[in-house]
């Protein structure tokens, strides 16, 4: 998964289709993320002395990974990612439109070419 806390991406399927918004966490073991304002579900609280009102607690619930995709930061477009390895071993996000560099994703570490396409 490519995708990383505090990106921006556009939601492609369901109700926020076409929604551009940030990223606020990730679970990469599961393949979700949880995207800002994006499948919000209201909770409804039963009074407590932590709450005393009660009422209704409006939460987004993580989406699949595989129905966002980046906004890319140089060309402005929605759009999958490349992904290449340098010989260090650090995995870099590049634009599969305009070829844009868009960061390195996780630490250095060895990993062969292939099994880091196979992860991603
Ligand atoms: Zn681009």
């Amino acid at each position: 998964m490519l995708i990383r806390t505090g990106d921006t991406v556009e939601v492609q399927t369901g109700n926020s289709r076409g929604t551009r918004a940030r990223v606020l966490s990730v679970d990469p073991s599961r393949g979700k993320l949880v995207v800002e304002g994006v499948n919000r579900v209201y909770r409804h609280i039963k009074r407590s002395q932590k709450n005393p009102q009660g009422g209704r607690l409006s939460k987004e619930m993580p989406i699949d990974a595989s129905n966002v995709l980046l906004v890319c930061s140089a060309c402005g477009k929605a759009t999958r990612l490349g992904c290449s390895v340098s010989n260090g071993g650090v995995k870099t996000r590049t634009c599969r439109a305009c070829g844009a560099d868009l960061g390195q994703v996780g630490r250095a570490k060895e990993v062969p070419a292939g099994q880091a396409a196979a992860s991603a």
